[in-house]
């Protein structure tokens, strides 16, 4: 994902969020196709799980990046 891509404003952990139509998005992550631990970090570019490449999946959501990461 290209790092330098708009986000609308910064969390707590200082990660970009960027807002779309109601769904915060965290840029700084994204998911993969697992059933669980699917959030990688952006500096992660494949799941060795399941071989998704971040470049072909979406950023995670703000809510579950908090939820799955900082139980
Ligand atoms: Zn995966």
């Amino acid at each position: 994902m290209d790092s330098s891509i708009y986000h609308d404003s910064l969390n707590a952990s200082n990660e970009r969020l960027q807002h779309i139509g109601g769904i915060i998005l965290n840029l700084d992550y994204w998911d993969c196709e697992c059933q669980s631990s699917f959030i990688h970090n952006v500096s992660q570019q494949r799941c060795d799980v399941c071989g998704s490449e971040q470049e072909d999946c979406p950023s995670s959501r703000e809510n579950e990046v908090q939820r799955l990461l900082r139980v």
